[in-house]
């Protein structure tokens, strides 16, 4: 599908559930694509990516990032605590906080640096034991512990079951973000990005509905 065509359905679906056009951003999901089709979407203009593993992103994007102006990077993937200081240096934003561990990682390299990422902390909304992310019943009190950090929390995201109903995921992230005051909500991929859209979503991470199906696994 083009990306002109997603962008279409995000906007038809941002009408449907009466939120203001631009509301739900495109995340394109690069991750294990040959940078010739990477590249072809850098040149229609699209500047927000998506990554999942911070060394194949630090092979390929420092140059994109000189090269195109305003490109905009996010980690969607499992972080190890000693790559947390690469990603930080590499990414704009981090989806997968999803651990104390890793939370005072952050909260220590931020003092020594004075930056840090803003974040999406992730939330295992299936309780699948094999699954990275906070459980449901631990995400208010995960969430406040980081902000008593001073941690940049924008919102949360998750990535439903394969084998259940999207909605059911993306209502109660978008219920424990509501109650948590957290204005932004990563959830939707190919397969369920308009449903996604039509239930609050304003991070949608898209990847082979734009760039074709991925040869190997990322
Ligand atoms: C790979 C990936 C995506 C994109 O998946 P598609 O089904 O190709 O759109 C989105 N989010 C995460 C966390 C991913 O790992």
């Amino acid at each position: 599908m083009s990306l002109a065509e997603i962008k279409e359905r995000i906007a038809a679906a941002e009408a449907q559930s009466n939120r203001a056009s631009g509301t739900a951003r495109l995340i394109a999901v690069s991750k294990v694509q040959p940078p010739a089709r990477i590249e072809a979407v850098l040149q229609q203009g699209h500047r927000i990516y998506g990554e999942n593993r911070v060394q194949e992103a630090q092979g390929k994007w420092p140059a994109w990032k000189d090269s195109y102006e305003g490109v905009e990077l996010h980690l969607l993937g499992p972080l190890q605590t000693n790559k947390a200081r690469a990603a930080l240096e590499l990414f704009d934003v981090l989806h997968t906080l999803d651990r104390p561990k890793l939370a005072n990682t952050f909260a220590r390299l931020a003092q020594e640096t004075g930056t840090c990422p803003p974040m999406f902390v992730q939330v295992n909304t299936g309780e699948e034991p094999q699954k990275a992310g906070v459980l449901p019943a631990d995400v208010d009190a995960f969430v406040a512990d980081c902000r008593a950090m001073d941690l940049p929390i924008l919102g949360l995201m998750c990535i439903p079951p394969v084998d259940e109903e999207p909605a059911l995921h993306f209502s109660l992230l978008a219920k424990m973000a509501e109650r948590n005051g957290l204005e932004r909500l990563s959830m939707g991929m190919s397969a369920d990005y308009e449903l996604a859209v039509r239930l609050g979503a304003t991070d949608v991470r898209v990847g082979s509905a734009i760039f074709g199906a991925r040869t190997t696994i990322g």
